[in-house]
């Protein structure tokens, strides 16, 4: 009988903190700040940004044009400029993929589970625009031990500053 209260207290509080997480998402999308339609994205988007950022698709390992970039600097977003990851954070994951041991800011992204194609993961979006990025794997290096795959049809590069020269 305690055995069987336990349970119930169990499966009771698992239910309230489901919900509670599944109100969070919900609010973190309905509160995007850029909210356009799949119309207006498809006008904006190239072909295989909107099939990637918008239809959740996967470009082709190693094919994307920021896998092997080492350069300094900021990865935004490729639909609302939303910056997501600084190089320093960028690794060589040897996965095809654009990796990052951590992103900007916590705030920058949404993570939401992700059951498709019959694994379990956990997909990361642009938190500004819905945007679809990649995926976040438990597998990365140091310090986070996070491996934020992306795709590199999701992102655009911005270039640190180089030094600014004035001339008298
Ligand atoms: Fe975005």
């Amino acid at each position: 009988m305690k055995t069987l209260k336990i349970f119930s207290a169990i499966v009771l509080i698992s239910l309230v903190f489901s919900a509670c997480s599944q109100t969070q998402k919900q609010t973190n999308m309905e509160n995007l700040q850029v909210n356009k339609s799949e119309e207006e994205w498809k006008k904006q988007l190239t072909p295989e940004q909107f099939e990637v950022l918008r239809l959740k698709g996967t470009e082709r390992a190693f094919t994307g044009k920021f896998e092997s970039k080492w350069d300094s600097g900021i990865y935004v977003c490729a639909a609302c400029g939303n910056e997501l990851f600084n190089s320093n954070s960028k690794f060589d994951a040897g996965c095809g993929w654009p990796s990052f041991y951590e992103a900007l800011d916590k705030s920058k992204v949404i993570e939401k589970k992700d059951i498709s194609h019959g694994m379990v993961r956990i997909e990361i979006m642009c938190a500004k625009c819905g945007g679809h990025l990649g995926h976040v794997f438990d597998d990365g290096p140091k310090p986070t031990g996070l491996r934020y795959c992306i795709n590199s049809v999701s992102l655009d590069f911005k270039k640190k500053d180089s030094t600014i020269v004035i001339k008298k």
